[in-house]
């Protein structure tokens, strides 16, 4: 079974929400053999979905799980905001996405924002970067961790391992009882890696970590883009289970073996 629980249907606001647009991803999706999609929209793009139109949609494709979640920027001194979002949305679960750092909210991994790394020592900014991934993560808010380590995103590298430099992370997000996502939208991106790097991965289904999927999908041609290839690879490093969400409910499933140990190609 194949989910794809990170859908950016509206993409950066270029679209507004329609029938057909949230058609289009959902028909993909059944394309793609996908079973379970999640949608979670940039909460500066949408703060409010429209859980009745997810709903007929679910109605009208009863074939595939329709999930309505939300991919929040987790901005330090964000919080009261963030909190006063959710409240009384019925989502089925909710992303702590760490795209902006520091006191100017430098959005590290925007492409037109790349040259902030040039003047930074790349180990602290790892570390700086993890830190601000530890708040989320404490934060309550969030079912998800996503793409963990896109700090990497346009290829710079720390010289220290990426576990060091992630100090406590892992253990608080265990404790938190949140998941991670393995997310395919790094293997188009200048680093050419999947989210989190096998080492992460290993350590996370170590420590019973529960992974979900994603493609981080701007556009209806990208649903289900590489899953089955993120499939074998969570198998390939010890996972059996991956995580599903309903009502912000984590539901485990079991990775069928028999469909991803016919991907030839693993990452
Ligand atoms: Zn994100
Ligand atoms: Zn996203």
């Amino acid at each position: 079974m194949l989910v794809d629980y990170h859908i950016h249907s509206l993409a950066h606001g270029e679209r507004t929400q329609t029938a057909d647009n949230l058609e289009s991803f959902i028909l993909q999706g059944i394309r793609k053999g996908i079973k379970e999609i999640g949608f979670c929209d940039h909460d500066w793009v949408e703060k409010k979905p429209d859980f009745a139109l997810f709903a007929a949609m679910q109605k009208k494709y009863p074939g595939i799980e329709t999930r309505v979640g939300i991919e929040i920027d987790h901005i330090l001194g964000r919080e009261e905001e963030i909190a006063s979002l959710l409240r009384d949305q019925p989502f089925d679960y909710v992303l702590g996405g760490v795209h902006h750092l520091g006191e100017n909210n430098w959005m590290f991994d925007h492409p037109d924002y790349k040259m902030g790394y040039q003047d930074k020592d790349i180990d602290e900014l790892y570390r700086q970067y993890f830190q601000t991934v530890e708040q989320a993560a404490l934060s309550g808010f969030y079912q998800v961790m996503p793409h963990l380590d896109l700090i990497k995103v346009f290829g710079y590298r720390p010289q220290k391992s990426v576990l060091t430099l992630m100090g406590g992370l892992l253990e608080i997000i265990r404790e938190k009882s949140l998941a991670i996502e393995l997310n395919t939208n790094g293997l188009y991106k200048p680093v050419g890696e999947i989210y989190p790097s096998c080492e992460i991965l290993q350590a996370s289904c170590k420590m019973d970590i529960p992974v979900i999927f994603g493609s981080d999908a701007h556009q209806c041609d990208q649903v289900g883009r590489k899953i089955e290839d993120a499939a074998a690879l969570a198998y390939r490093v010890g996972y059996r289970q991956f995580a599903t969400f309903h009502k912000k409910e984590l539901i485990l499933r079991d990775l069928d073996q028999l469909a991803i140990t016919s991907v030839k190609r693993v990452i």
